[in-house]
């Protein structure tokens, strides 16, 4: 911070010091990664039993502990969705402390995107099915591999999917495109939902970041993560959207 003083008479000032002021912060940061770690340590221990839970209700359900009538069935299933969500934001919130705290490891290799592609497509199907929703996959022949971690890369593209099936009316249409360009495979997952404002589109990377008004239920970290699992394989990620009209996200992965 410049001090200047005005002498009387005057009208230019004249710097006569400086003040500089240093903060140790390093308190802040060993805080911060302590808070970290707590987050991906409670994250982890809730795993088990939440997937203990579904187990259970999945044993009640089958019928192999006697008969159910069709309340409880009911019943049975709003808990094994609770319980999904509750895996979902716990996995999401272990994935960004361990992103923070460099605690993710990458497997890098030769992937095929038609495979990637379809195996997220096949893990959202109970939830295409719930909305009436159909997926057509529109992927150009003769692709290249891509340099990428499969799984990773998979768990990307279903959060894409699943943005698209909860932002976009009953009935309607996605379109997942796998196409070239240049060096690259492009990923694209294209809704007709409700679209995105442009004022939020470079916000929906951010951590916790939601739009005002939309799906409380999820933690806003889903596209925080999928960047960082995305630029952690050199590849890109993008958004472009018209309110009321649908959004694209596409990811782009360099081939072999
Ligand atoms: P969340 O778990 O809250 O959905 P995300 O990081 O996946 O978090 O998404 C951030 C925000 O971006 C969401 O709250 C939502 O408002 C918006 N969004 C994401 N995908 C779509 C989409 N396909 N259509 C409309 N809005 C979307």
């Amino acid at each position: 911070v410049n001090i200047t003083i005005t002498p009387t008479g005057e009208d230019k000032t004249i710097t006569i010091g400086h003040v500089i002021i240093l903060r140790n912060i390093t308190i802040f940061k060993e805080l911060d990664f302590a808070k970290t770690n707590f987050i991906a340590t409670v994250s982890h221990e809730l795993k088990t039993p939440i997937s203990a839970i579904k187990l259970s209700l999945q044993l009640l359900e089958n019928k192999e502990t006697g008969t159910i009538n069709e309340e409880q069935k009911q019943l049975i299933e709003s808990i094994k969705e609770d319980s999904q969500r509750l895996l979902k934001i716990t996995g999401e919130l272990l994935d960004i402390s361990q992103l923070e705290t460099g605690n993710i490891h990458l497997s890098i290799e030769k992937s095929n995107p038609y495979q990637i592609v379809e195996y997220a497509v096949d893990a959202v199907k109970v939830q295409t099915e719930q909305k009436l929703i159909s997926i057509h996959i529109d992927a150009e022949a003769n692709l290249p591999m891509v340099k990428a971690d499969a799984e990773k890369t998979g768990w990307v593209l279903i959060n894409f999917l699943t943005n698209a099936i909860t932002y976009s009316p009953i009935q309607s249409k996605i379109i997942v495109k796998l196409k070239a360009d240049n060096e690259q495979v492009i990923f694209q997952v294209q809704d007709y939902g409700k679209g995105i404002d442009k004022r939020y589109q470079s916000k929906v990377f951010d951590k916790y970041f939601q739009i005002p008004g939309s799906n409380k239920s999820g933690t806003g970290l889903g596209l925080a993560i999928s960047k960082e699992f995305i630029e952690a394989q050199n590849g890109t990620i993008a958004v472009t959207s018209e309110l009321g009209l649908g959004s694209t996200f596409s990811i782009g992965l360099n081939s072999v």
